[in-house]
């Protein structure tokens, strides 16, 4: 096995943010251009990635240099800023999930994962990093649920 051409590979599939070193997610063309909006000109190559780094400014990096910090997105996005939407489809927000939590019963989680099925969930289309919301809504939930049974 040739190691080199191993390596080479997986550095073409991994694109790590520029400013933080994180892994960034891939992320379709069409979710990138959905938060920039139809702005041209943005510099960023197809093959673009989400930092998913909160405190990190950086939304949208690509292996070419190009960079689309998360100021200059037309909407805020999250987690780089906690307050945004985590669902922007059905507007789940992170406050939404603590007070799941806060009430021993997931109400609004529930009901989202009812919506992120229906026909009006549009999840992969607006999230920032093209994916449904659903996982990380779900992991969310379960991590400040432990946090609180921690207590
Ligand atoms: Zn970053
Ligand atoms: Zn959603």
């Amino acid at each position: 096995m040739n190691k080199a051409f191993i390596r080479e590979d997986v550095d073409a599939n991994q694109g790590h943010c520029p400013r933080c070193g994180s892994l960034g997610l891939a992320v379709p063309p069409s979710a990138v251009r959905a938060q920039l909006g139809t702005e041209p000109g943005r510099g960023l190559s197809e093959a673009g990635y989400f930092c998913p780094f909160a405190r990190c400014e950086v939304a949208y990096f690509d292996l070419f240099g190009g960079v689309v910090l998360a100021e200059s997105l037309p909407r805020p996005i999250y987690p780089k800023d906690p307050l945004a939407p985590i669902c922007p489809c059905f507007g789940l927000s992170l406050d939404d999930i603590e007070a799941d939590v806060r009430e021993g019963a997931p109400r609004r989680v529930r009901q989202l994962l009812a919506d992120s099925r229906s026909s009006r969930a549009r999840c992969a289309e607006l999230s920032p990093t093209g994916q449904s919301c659903v996982g990380e809504v779900q992991r969310l939930y379960l991590r400040l649920r432990a946090e609180q049974q921690g207590q």
